[in-house]
């Protein structure tokens, strides 16, 4: 079997390997993909360190070119690359294909961006004197991406890094290498000079860690657990480097007597359990007051009964596989600590059993759950989700806001008066009315509060705030 190699300084290296396994078939090997070592990380970070002063000084086109290119070649090849994505993640092929359609516009907003770059002029304070204020890039980026969305997230960091003049060492998460290779050598391929964009796949603990520690990365833009972030922040506290740092979340959706129904069902059963619930943006709390709690648990376990779980690769498919057995466990043991707990469990919690050997769980739904339990405080990061009884709106308000995350929050109501209040006092970075609190716009700022996020906004134009530095020139007319 051909083994996918590391890409450091323009060239393809690299032979111990680790398999990709197939979540929802784990006798497939979906490839063999490099181990790299911390010896190839520093040589990496090297490489980019080398190719940094030409490459902040090339042309704005010449980005403008290799960004579109990408984004139209993955674009042309989004059935083949979601299938790959749907194999080594285990998500439905329609939520792979879409995941991947949104890496090409990733690339296709940051061509445009690159050309509008632009500083301000104003005048000083001081008589004839003009100031300018102008964006440098960082140097050298370190990129450490999760499982959970294998295309897209690195698309979101490589795309705005290379548009504002920077190069970068990608170290993407070892379950699935399969798509950031793709990704890295589609940018190759598209013209990227030699040591731009390095990538390194290997572990966490060696490869991630090399970056953590080398004084020659100026910034690192991480997603991925609280527990890792803390890592990158200390690390990075320590060398006095940019950091951007996204997490979990425990995000609520509260359902208010007035709700349409539908709606509100429609968007629990998709934030909660669609790409097997495993998107930092889940909805895993939902908070609904007395008046339609009883309506609401019995219309989404109807729901839930339909849905069905299976080889993510097959037609039908709602929900595909948990990624692999260790966040099965911890799936499994969440909803044992569930049970313990006393919430009652009102639909799934078993594991299944499909034609093809993978790790496929039952959406599963906890009623009577108190805010306080841990499945209603922790991230569970699986199809897992417990419904709150609440009274009324002030309560459902409280109860949202009271998690130490602060990624995504939701409602669902027809009142005007309540979806105004929730927007403005919702602590979250981003508030979905009547809509999932997973599922978002490419071409806005994305990111949240509280134990979710810490650093600027990624996406959109906000992303110049972490992959550039602000300067401030004086000149005597
Ligand atoms: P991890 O924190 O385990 O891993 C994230 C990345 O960090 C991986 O590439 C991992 O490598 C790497 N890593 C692990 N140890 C180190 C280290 N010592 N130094 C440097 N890098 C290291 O998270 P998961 O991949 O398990 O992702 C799931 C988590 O990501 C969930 O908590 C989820 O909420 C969060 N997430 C947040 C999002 C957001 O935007 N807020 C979006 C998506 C996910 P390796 O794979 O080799 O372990």
């Amino acid at each position: 079997m051909t083994i996918y190699q590391n890409l450091i300084a323009g060239e393809w290296i690299g032979s111990d390997a680790t398999k990709n396994i197939n979540p929802s078939d784990t006798n497939e090997v979906v490839g063999l993909y490099a181990d790299g070592s911390a010896e190839d990380t520093k040589n990496a970070i090297a490489a980019a360190k080398a190719a940094f002063p030409s490459w902040s000084r090339s042309g704005i086109w010449e980005r403008h070119v290799i960004l579109k290119k990408a984004g139209d070649e993955i674009m042309a090849r989004k059935d083949e690359l979601g299938a790959l994505l749907a194999r080594e993640e285990g998500k439905t092929l329609p939520e792979a294909i879409g995941e991947t359609i949104r890496a090409s516009q990733i690339f296709e907003f940051f061509a445009g961006e690159v050309l509008r770059l632009a500083g301000e002029t104003i005048p000083s304070v001081r008589p004839n004197i003009g100031v300018e204020i102008t964006r440098d890039p960082l140097g050298v980026i370190g990129i450490i991406t999760p499982w959970n969305f294998p295309i897209a997230i690195p698309a979101w960091k490589i795309a705005p890094a290379l548009c504002y003049g920077n190069t970068i060492v990608f170290k993407p998460a070892e379950l699935v290498p399969a798509c950031s290779w793709a990704i890295v050598d589609i940018l190759h391929r598209a013209g990227l000079p030699k040591g731009v964009l390095n990538l390194v796949m290997g572990k966490g603990s060696v490869v991630g860690q090399a970056m953590l520690d080398s004084p020659d990365v100026a910034g690192i833009t991480f997603t991925g657990s609280t527990g890792t972030g803390k890592r990158v922040a200390a690390a990075s506290l320590e060398h006095n480097r940019k950091f951007q740092l996204e997490m979990g979340g425990k995000n609520p959706m509260v359902v208010l007597d007035d709700a349409d129904l539908n709606v509100a069902v429609e968007a629990a059963a998709n934030s909660g359990f669609f790409s097997t619930g495993q998107r930092c943006t889940a909805s895993s709390r939902l908070i609904v007051t007395e008046g339609i709690h009883d309506k609401f648990v019995a219309a989404l376990t109807a729901k839930l009964e339909t849905l069905i779980v299976d080889n993510a690769m097959k037609s039908g498919t709602h929900i595909g596989p948990v990624v692999d057995e260790k966040q099965l466990k911890t799936d499994t043991d969440y909803i044992e600590i569930g049970k313990k707990e006393g919430a009652k469990l009102a639909f799934g919690g078993e594991v299944l059993k499909r034609d093809t050997p993978g790790f496929y769980l039952q959406p599963t739904l906890f009623t009577e759950a108190t805010n306080q339990m841990r499945i209603s405080r922790e991230e569970i990061f699986g199809p897992v989700v417990s419904v709150i009884r609440v009274k009324d709106y002030e309560e459902a308000l409280a109860t949202a806001n009271d998690t130490p995350f602060g990624l995504s929050s939701g409602i669902a109501t027809t009142s005007l008066k309540h979806a105004t209040h929730f927007k403005r006092n919702a602590e979250a970075g981003m508030v979905m009315v009547n809509l999932p609190t997973a599922g978002v716009d490419f071409h806005v700022p994305f990111g949240g509060r509280k134990g979710s996020s810490y650093g600027p906004r990624e996406q959109g134009k906000y992303a110049a705030e972490f992959y550039t530095s602000v300067k401030t020139s004086y000149t005597l007319a």
